[in-house]
């Protein structure tokens, strides 16, 4: 390869909105056969609504909501984001001791009271048949539930979803014509996982999965013979980034992820990461 052919490769991605850290990733991105994709905000659009609010009995949906967007302030996750959007017009209180902990939950002190908001998966709480009802439901539809818990005890849960991103499906459909393995990657629920996936084409799911054990799948794969190439946004997804042969960051994610990847697709659109790979391919044929 020499290195003016990579240079103007490496240009050419600057003008196609791919960013490259350096012209070497080129060589990367052509070996590539396994495309591990995170889910929320890298198929996902990332912007997540509050779709319903289940107050367990006695609680209301306002104290549910209230005390939620008061440790969800603090927090980076699009999960977080939603449930203070849907507060804003109430009076939500301070929090102290606010702790976040990536791809679990939140919590913190309210007033006297601890308050949690964590995904039902990493509880060990006895929840009353109608917020189980509520989680199961909500899982079946694809939807992402949450539990609220005041000094440990579950008082409602918040229900979010968030949309497959425009061209997702399209960016899926390039990547299995080029020959390449998608693979979505994600620490939400399965339910959700499957219904992203079956909208834009991905048959091979791993859910319910801890950021630390994010980077175990990407060696788990690469150990089974893999070269993957890893997409993600998250502070949580920046382990496996690095980890994977390619990381490839979504510009609109977190710094940190942004700073862990050999790739950056500025405007976080999908067909980009296809056009990367089809970029280097043809660069790298010129110069042989
Ligand atoms: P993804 O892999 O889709 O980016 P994460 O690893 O960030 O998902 O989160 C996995 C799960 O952890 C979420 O589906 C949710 O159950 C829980 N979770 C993460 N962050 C928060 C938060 N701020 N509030 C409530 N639950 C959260
Ligand atoms: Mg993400």
């Amino acid at each position: 390869a020499t290195p003016t052919a990579l240079m103007v490769g490496t240009g050419r991605g600057a003008q196609l909105g791919i960013l490259l850290s350096g012209p070497e990733v080129l060589e990367k991105t052509r070996r590539i056969d396994t495309v591990v994709l995170d889910k929320t905000g890298t198929v996902t659009t990332g912007e997540m609504r509050v779709d319903a609010v289940h107050p367990a009995a006695g609680v209301t949906p306002e104290e549910v909501t209230t005390l939620a967007a008061a440790v969800e302030k603090g927090s980076e996750h699009p999960i977080g984001h939603a449930i203070v959007v849907a507060a804003q017009d109430l009076p939500v209180p301070e929090v102290d001791e606010f702790d976040a902990a990536h791809g679990v939950g939140v919590s913190g002190r309210v007033g006297p009271s601890s308050v949690a908001v964590s995904g039902p998966a990493h509880l060990d709480v006895e929840l009353d048949e109608g917020l189980r009802n509520a989680i199961g439901d909500a899982q079946a539809a694809g939807a992402t539930p949450v539990v609220v818990l005041r000094d440990g005890t579950p008082i409602g849960v918040i229900v979010v979803s968030d949309t497959v991103k425009p061209g997702a499906a399209e960016a899926i459909s390039r990547m299995k014509k080029a020959g390449l393995r998608p693979v979505l990657l994600t620490g939400d629920n399965a339910g959700a996982a499957r219904h992203v996936a079956d909208i834009v084409g991905i048959d091979t799911v791993i859910s319910d999965v801890r950021p630390e054990d994010k980077v175990a799948e990407v060696v788990r794969l690469q150990q089974a013979g893999a070269t993957v190439a890893m997409v993600g946004d998250g502070i949580n997804d920046a382990p496996a980034l690095a980890q994977a042969d390619l990381g490839i960051a979504m510009g609109t994610g977190t710094d940190v992820a942004i700073a862990a990847s050999d790739v950056t697709v500025v405007d976080g659109d999908l067909n980009k990461v296809l056009d990367a790979i089809a970029l280097s391919r043809a660069t790298l044929r010129t110069i042989k």
